[in-house]
This record gives structure tokens, sequence and C-alpha cells, in this order.
């Protein structure tokens, strides 16, 4: 998988899939994250689940992690160039942990900016907790550098790792994205709902936002709209699309 992952970034074979973001207490879509995908050339769709993975051992992440940043502040370039000014979304990219050791993420970040002409308070960053265990001041400065460009810091998957919990507080974070597994059959489940309930009154008082991921029912959006949620993310809003069908997402609530 390594090789012809190699082999699919250098010929560009990767695209991005968009996902929208909505605010809970209004319904309307304010940003979409960017989602890698990979079909290698006989045709067969790989997941990113299977494919970071191989991308952070090998080292491919940098790569990729370049790519995914450029590509998806070229398209936000693209919709507002569309829509004739602001298209009104913003843009969340994930960078994996093992980019913010081996790379210079802020330096990075500046440059895709500059080149898509996309100010820096259009982008999120999604960073997971496993980046604070390695290397905890080392990650503080690459935070600070990517707040110096007024960009939005989010923490992913937030629960499944290892939450440090003295340095969430310390950290430049703007929003904790509730992983999937406890939003996902919350409303069944009262050990789920206590977490969700928890790590909301956490971000409310370290002055954070929150995003429950993986919304698939309206009766789901609606209970995390009514717990204070700030915005919600999953299949009840849409699948991760392609930039078409996400334009027209943007066009048809504009
Ligand atoms: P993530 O950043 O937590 O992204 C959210 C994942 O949840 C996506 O899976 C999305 O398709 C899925 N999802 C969203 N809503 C729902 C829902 O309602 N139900 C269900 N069952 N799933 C939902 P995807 O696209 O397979 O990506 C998986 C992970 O791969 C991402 O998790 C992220 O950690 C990683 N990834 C994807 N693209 C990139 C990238 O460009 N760079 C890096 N470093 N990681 C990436
Ligand atoms: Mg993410
Ligand atoms: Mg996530």
């Amino acid at each position: 998988m390594e090789t012809s992952l190699r082999r699919a970034i250098e010929r560009e074979e990767l695209h991005l899939a968009y996902q929208p973001i909505c605010d809970l207490s209004t319904g309307r879509m304010v940003s979409f994250e960017a989602l890698a995908r990979w079909r290698d050339a006989e045709g067969c769709d790989h997941s990113p689940v299977d494919f970071i993975p191989v991308a952070e051992e090998s080292g491919l992440i940098v790569p990729l992690g370049r790519w995914a940043v450029q590509q998806a502040t070229m398209q936000l370039a693209e919709w507002d160039r569309i829509a004739g000014g602001s298209c009104g979304m913003r843009m969340s990219v994930n960078v994996s942990a093992i980019q913010l050791q081996r790379d210079a993420i802020p330096a990075v970040i500046d440059g895709a900016l500059g080149k898509a002409g996309i100010a820096g308070d259009r982008l999120t960053l999604e960073l997971t907790e496993s980046a604070i265990v390695g290397d905890p001041d080392g990650v503080t400065m690459i935070m600070e550098g990517l707040k110096e460009l007024g960009t939005t810091v989010a923490m992913d998957d937030f629960g499944t790792g290892y939450s440090n919990l003295a340095y969430l507080q310390k950290l430049p974070i703007d929003i904790l994205k509730i992983d999937r597994s406890f939003v996902n059959g919350m409303l069944a489940d009262r050990d789920k709902i206590a977490i969700v309930r928890a790590i909301m009154g956490l971000a409310q008082a370290l002055g954070m936002k929150t995003t429950a991921e993986g919304i698939e029912t309206i009766e789901l959006g609606q209970t995390l709209a009514a717990l204070g949620c700030t915005y919600g993310q999953g299949y009840l809003y849409a699948k991760p699309l392609d930039p078409e069908a996400a334009w027209a997402m943007i066009a048809a609530q504009a």
C-alpha cells in the first residue's frame, strides 16, 4: 500500500470530499471538513482509516498533508470566485500528529493561505489529542503559531485519546469535536449522554465551542442543540460530497 500511495500522491490521484458542518442553533451550514479520498489505478476506493496510518508510518503524511491544505484552501477560493465574494463558508483540514512533528506546519499553512488568497480566519485545523502527548511544549508553540495566522484550532475525536486536561486548559484550543462513538446511539445510552454532557461542560468552562460528529437523525441533532452544542456534522446534514455537490448546497442556502 505504501508504494501505491506514494505513486498516487506523486500522480495527484487523491482528492478531497467536503462534509458540511452546521450551526445547531440556526441549522445553517457554516463550514466544510475536507476529507482525503483515494481511488487507485484499478478503480478501488481506499478508506482514509486505512491509508492515513500507512502515510503516517511511512512519512508520506508530510506531502499528503501539504497537498490537503493546499487543495482545500484552493477549493474555498474557487467557491468565493463563483460566489463573487466570500461564499460565507469556512474550511476545516485534518492535521496528523506526525505531520506536526515532521513538518513546519505554521509556515505550510501560511503558504497555502497566501497562495489561495484566503484569510486565516476562514481556516480551522483539526488536531488530535495524540499530538499533545508526544511533545506538549512543541505543540504549544505550533498552536500559538497557528493562532498568529488567525486560524481556528479544533481538537478532533475528543474523548478517545489520552486527554491531558492540564494542557487542554493551557493550549489555544477553540473547539472540541466530540467523537462520534459518544454521539451515535447516545439517546439510548445513559453513559454516552453523560460523557457528551461532561465534554460540553468542560468546553464551556474553558471557553471553547463544541462540534458533535456523527449526527445521523433529526432527534439527535435536536437533542444536541438543546444541550447547547455549538456545531453538528453527520449524515443527517450530508455525507462527504464532491466539490460540485458541496457548491450546490452552498448556493441553495444563500
Ligand atoms: P475525522 O477527522 O474524525 O472525520 C470524520 C469522519 O467521520 C469521516 O470519515 C466522515 O466521513 C465520518 N462521518 C461523518 N459523519 C458521519 C455519520 O453521520 N456517520 C458515520 N458513520 N460517519 C460519519 P472518513 O472520511 O472515513 O475519515 C476518517 C478519518 O481519516 C478522519 O476522521 C481523519 O482522522 C482521517 N483523515 C481523513 N482525511 C484526512 C487528511 O487529509 N489528513 C489527515 N491527517 N487525516 C485525514
Ligand atoms: Mg476531522
Ligand atoms: Mg473526528
